[in-house]
């Protein structure tokens, strides 16, 4: 069942992966404790879009009952880890895209080519309307709406990958019928995004320069959790959005003191998470390594009181109240 993996052992109840000798600075729970039951959230890629021997790009399962309900984003190196997380495509309930930069999407064409052999019914999947309005868009758009997105990708006449025409309703093309839904990005307000399966999710436009990107959120039977996504932190509005999440996955790309009109520097990931008053924070679309990230980490602390994890591709962290 991990024949994919070196070795394991077994430690206090837990299956501890040990990972390849160039991962040795990461240990990882295995798929089976997020699996186990309990609300979890797995970490499928917990880089950004920066080349890293033990990270993939951003991706996160939410699992609900045993059982991976609901995907968020498929950056690169996300197709593999998905496979190693032993999650099935047919058990998901719904897929949420918070953005279109390639770090976010750019493994879903992997992700869906033979998705008809192994779903039969419609997977609903949300992603960011285009963002002419976002501030630093300037009236201009960096990305298309999402279903255009999907449509360039897959339309069986036009499409990129016209073979995968049967993931927009194309008969004898491959890819299972994706249910599309379109997010306002400059709606104030949450917009409701799905209901059922354990999961009820919602989702906020938040601002990540001149691309139009989306947090989600996830009421379930144990909790709750906010995937944040890449964000500057400079919009009040997301911290009522995430207020008193039992878990918070926030993105922490820069080291210390830089400046980024993209990401967060550290000490406003902890200053969100602190205003939010949530349970436990998870860093993850990282950037940094060694010292720098031990220094990322201790400003986060400075100012977020509660218990901080330092996100791994395949940890499982459980969801509770
Ligand atoms: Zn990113
Ligand atoms: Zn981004």
């Amino acid at each position: 069942m991990i024949k994919h993996l070196p070795s394991a052992v077994a430690l206090g109840g837990l299956l501890v992966l040990a990972m390849p000798t160039n991962a040795s600075a990461h240990s990882t729970t295995s798929s089976h404790s997020c699996a186990a039951g309990q609300t979890t959230v797995q970490i499928l890629g917990s880089a950004g879009p920066r080349f890293d021997a033990e990270r993939a790009s951003s991706s996160y399962l939410l699992w609900v009952g045993g059982k991976a309900r609901m995907l968020v984003d498929m950056g690169g190196g996300a197709y593999l880890r998905f496979g190693q997380s032993n999650a099935k495509l047919s058990d998901l309930a719904m897929v949420g895209i918070s953005h279109l930069h390639p770090d976010h999407v750019s493994d879903l064409p992997a992700f869906l080519w033979l998705s008809h052999a192994m779903r039969k019914e419609t997977l609903p999947i949300f992603g960011p309307s285009a963002g002419k309005g976002v501030p630093s868009a300037r009236g201009i758009d960096y990305a298309p709406d999402f279903k255009t997105f999907l449509s360039r990708l897959f339309d069986p006449n036009t499409g990129a990958f016209m073979v995968m025409g049967g993931t927009l309703g194309a008969k004898k093309r491959n890819g299972v019928r994706l249910d599309v839904g379109v997010i306002d990005v400059l709606k104030s307000e949450p917009s409701a995004v799905f209901e059922g399966k354990g999961l009820k999710v919602t989702a906020i436009g938040i601002p990540h320069a001149n691309m139009p990107t989306l947090a989600y959120r996830v009421e379930t039977s144990d909790g709750s959790v906010v995937f944040s996504s890449d964000q500057t932190g400079t919009n009040p509005t997301f911290a009522k959005f995430a207020k008193n999440a039992n878990v918070l996955i926030m993105h922490m790309q820069t080291p210390v003191g830089a400046k980024n009109p993209l990401h967060a520097e550290p000490a406003v990931v902890g200053r969100v998470a602190q205003e939010a008053q949530v349970g436990r924070l998870i860093v993850s679309h990282i950037g940094t390594k060694g010292a720098k990230l031990k220094a990322a980490v201790e400003d986060i602390k400075k100012v977020y009181k509660g218990p901080v994890t330092v996100g791994a591709d395949l940890q499982c962290t459980p969801v509770m109240r």
